[in-house]
């Protein structure tokens, strides 16, 4: 059994209890706008090129067997994507770092060795493995396999997921997952269409299904300006969510622009490039309202 894995980072404090390992799975069914993984929305493998890095020295152009790599005036370096087979030979040609394979079939099995070579910390700190991505439930069959394989060594899993998904799969998926983020990115369908490319109701369906399942369950709110900033909306989520059962919590994501880099690396126009960073600081007011309201909010980090 075999998923496409863009990243796997170890040692991680955020997304779940203690020290955890995350998973990163490629493909996405949404393109949000502010999205700091652009790499992870394709559910295949691509270069990333990272202009700040490059030396303009040429090497990657000469040794690709394609002609897929062109000079461009915008970029810098651009990667024809038809053009491209994907065989890594301008990473290895650059000396400076500037190009990088994103995604990688690995084995369930491989993933597993990776992960349990932090066991030790995972006991000590009540840790684990979360899935995260792109959309990890486009990748079910390896979700089942590498979280059954997880709770077999007792090891807590949890999943980052938009359940943009058939209730049937969102089940298959979430059988061996102790604890699911999910976001809840604007409560009105239109705008949620306007902003991500999907409507909503199919999220917030999965949402109340899993509350009913008795699964523990975090919302995250991307707090991004000009998208869901105002009272009105961040209220009708809150009011919404005060019934749930299961909710651990809302988590307020103060919207960055860290993933901005990612897009220029992937050829592509970075849309909110004009919207400014929101600060943790400034939205300590979310917690009044949702204490107003009866639910427990917080300020995330990211
Ligand atoms: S991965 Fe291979 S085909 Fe694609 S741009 Fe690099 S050298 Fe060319
Ligand atoms: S090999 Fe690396 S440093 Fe040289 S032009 Fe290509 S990306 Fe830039």
């Amino acid at each position: 059994m075999t998923g496409v894995v863009f990243s796997i980072e170890r040692y991680a404090l955020q997304d779940g209890p203690g020290i955890r390992t995350l998973v990163f799975l490629k493909g996405c069914p949404l393109n949000c706008q502010w999205c700091a993984n652009p790499e992870s929305q394709s559910c295949a493998p691509e270069i990333l090129y990272f202009q700040n890095r490059c030396a303009s020295c040429g090497r990657c152009i000469a040794n690709c067997p394609q002609g897929a790599i062109k000079v461009d005036d915008e970029f810098g370096l651009i990667t024809d994507p038809d053009r491209c087979m994907l065989c890594g030979l301008c990473v290895d040609a650059c000396y400076y770092g500037a190009r990088e394979l994103s995604g990688e079939e690995m084995e369930v099995c491989d993933v597993m060795n990776i992960i349990e070579r932090d066991k030790m910390f995972y006991d000590a700190t009540q840790g684990g493995v979360t899935l995260s991505g792109g959309e990890p439930l486009l990748q079910t069959a390896f979700v089942r396999e590498l979280t059954r394989e997880c709770k077999e060594r007792g090891i807590h899993t949890a999943i980052e997921t938009t359940l943009f998904a058939d209730k049937e799969i969102v089940k298959r998926a979430l059988e061996y997952i102790d604890l699911v983020f999910v976001d809840v990115k604007h409560f009105d369908p239109y705008k949620h269409a306007e902003f991500t490319g999907v409507r909503n109701e199919l999220i917030i369906n999965n949402i109340e299904m899993i509350d009913n399942l008795g699964k523990q369950f975090i919302i995250r709110i991307p707090f991004i300006p000009g998208v869901n900033d105002d009272d009105e909306t961040q209220k009708q989520i809150y009011q919404w969510a005060s019934r749930l059962r299961n909710l651990k919590w809302i988590e307020v994501l103060p919207y960055h622009r860290l993933g901005m880099t990612k897009y220029r690396g992937l050829g592509r126009m970075y849309p909110l490039a004009d919207v400014k960073p929101v600060s943790k600081q400034s939205l300590t007011y979310l917690k009044d309202l949702g204490a107003q309201i009866g639910v427990d909010v917080r300020i995330g980090a990211h």
